[in-house]
C-alpha cells in the first residue's frame, strides 16, 4: 500500500501468519465495501489469486494496491491447487478473491480451500460483502430462516420443477438471476408459487441505481416485464416462505395464551375470530392453530 496506513490496517498486517491461504470477500459495487482486513490482507499477500486477473487489478488499483496477481478460475482450480499448496509450504502468504463479493458463493473458491486445508495448511476467511446477505438485509423479510440456492436452471420447466418445491417453504429462498432472464423467472415464480407469494428484488445493490422492491409475485413479474431497466444489472431474488408459514410467525405469545383461554369455553372457530378481534393476528392462521391443538395428540389442555 503506497498511501499511509492506519494504524488498524498495519495492526491486521503485522497479525497476518505466513503460509496461509486467506479467502477475501471484495465489493459487490460500490469500491468502499471493503473491509480494513481484506485490505491489510490484499497489501500484504504474495501473491493474489483472481478469478480475473484484470477485475481485481482494478480494483486493487483502486486501492493503490499492486500486489501480484495469478489466474485461479473455475476450470483450474484444482490444477493451481497444488502450486497454491507449494507457495504456502515456503512460507508465502496467499490471498483468494473472485470477481467480486464473497468467494465460493456462486463463485470459484470451494475447491481451492478443500484442497488446501486437506493438505494441511491453514486457510483464514476474510468476512465482507455478500449479494444475498445484502439483499437480505434490505429485505425487510421477518422469516427467521432462509435457503440460499443461488441460479436457477436456464430452461423454464426445469426452473418450474425447482420453484415448486418451495410452495410450502417455511422459509425464505434467495436467488441469484441473470438479468435477461429475470422477466422470465419473474414470470415462472408468479406461476409456480402464486400470484400473491412475496417477492423481493434486490438490483444493483451498493451501486448508483440500487433497487429494493417487495411485491406479490404476480405484481413483481407485471414490473419487471413492462420496464427494461428492471432487466439490467445484477439481481437477487428473494422469495418469502409461504404465506400460511408467515401467518403463524405473527401469533405471537400473547394471543396464543388468549386463544387457550377462549377456547377452554368455545369451538375453535368463535374462540380464532374472537382472539383475531382482541389481538389483531390474522384469524385463519389462529383457526388453523386452534384446529391443530384439537386434533394434536399433546394437546391435554383442550
Ligand atoms: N460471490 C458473489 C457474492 O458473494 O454475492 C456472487 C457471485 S455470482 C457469480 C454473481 C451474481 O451475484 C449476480 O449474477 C447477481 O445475481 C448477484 N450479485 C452480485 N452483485 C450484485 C449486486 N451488486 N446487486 C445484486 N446482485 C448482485
Amino acid at each position: 500500500m503506497h498511501t499511509p496506513l492506519f494504524p488498524i490496517v498495519e495492526d491486521a498486517r503485522a497479525s497476518l501468519v505466513n503460509g496461509t491461504l486467506y479467502v477475501v470477500a471484495t465489493p459487490i459495487g460500490n469500491v468502499a465495501d471493503i473491509s480494513l482486513r481484506a485490505l491489510a490482507v490484499l497489501s500484504a499477500a504474495h501473491i493474489v489469486c483472481a478469478e480475473d486477473t484484470r477485475v481485481t487489478g482494478q480494483l486493487l488499483s483502486r486501492y493503490g494496491l499492486h500486489s501480484k496477481l495469478v489466474s485461479v478460475r473455475e476450470h483450474n482450480e484444482c490444477a493451481m491447487a497444488e502450486k497454491i499448496c507449494g507457495w504456502l509450504a515456503e512460507g508465502q502468504i496467499v490471498a483468494q478473491v473472485s470477481d467480486a463479493g464473497t468467494p465460493a458463493v456462486s463463485d470459484p473458491g470451494a475447491r481451492l480451500v478443500h484442497a488446501v486445508r486437506a493438505a494441511g495448511y491453514p486457510v483464514c476467511p476474510i468476512p465482507g460483502a455478500c449479494a444475498a446477505v445484502t439483499a437480505l438485509a434490505g429485505s425487510g423479510i421477518t422469516t427467521s430462516d432462509w435457503l440460499f440456492h443461488g441460479f436457477l436452471p436456464p430452461k423454464s420447466t426445469a426452473r418450474c420443477k425447482q420453484l415448486a418445491q418451495w410452495q410450502d417453504a417455511p422459509y425464505a429462498v434467495v436467488l441469484y438471476e441473470a438479468p435477461h432472464r429475470m422477466a422470465d423467472c419473474t414470470h415462472d415464480i408468479a406461476a409456480t408459487l402464486g400470484a400473491d407469494r412475496q417477492v423481493t428484488l434486490g438490483r444493483e445493490l451498493t451501486k448508483t441505481f440500487e433497487t429494493l422492491r417487495t411485491l406479490p409475485a404476480g405484481e413483481l413479474a407485471a414490473w419487471v416485464a413492462s420496464d427494461s431497466n428492471q432487466q439490467r444489472g445484477e439481481c437477487v431474488l428473494i422469495i418469502d416462505a409461504a404465506p400460511a408459514v408467515i401467518a403463524n410467525n405473527a401469533i405471537d405469545a400473547q394471543a396464543e395464551h388468549t386463544l387457550r383461554v377462549l377456547m377452554a369455553e368455545l369451538p375453535p372457530k368463535q374462540a380464532a375470530k374472537l382472539t383475531a378481534t382482541l389481538t389483531g393476528v390474522p384469524r385463519d392462521a389462529l383457526y388453523q392453530l386452534a384446529v391443530s391443538w384439537k386434533q394434536g395428540p399433546a394437546d391435554e389442555s383442550n
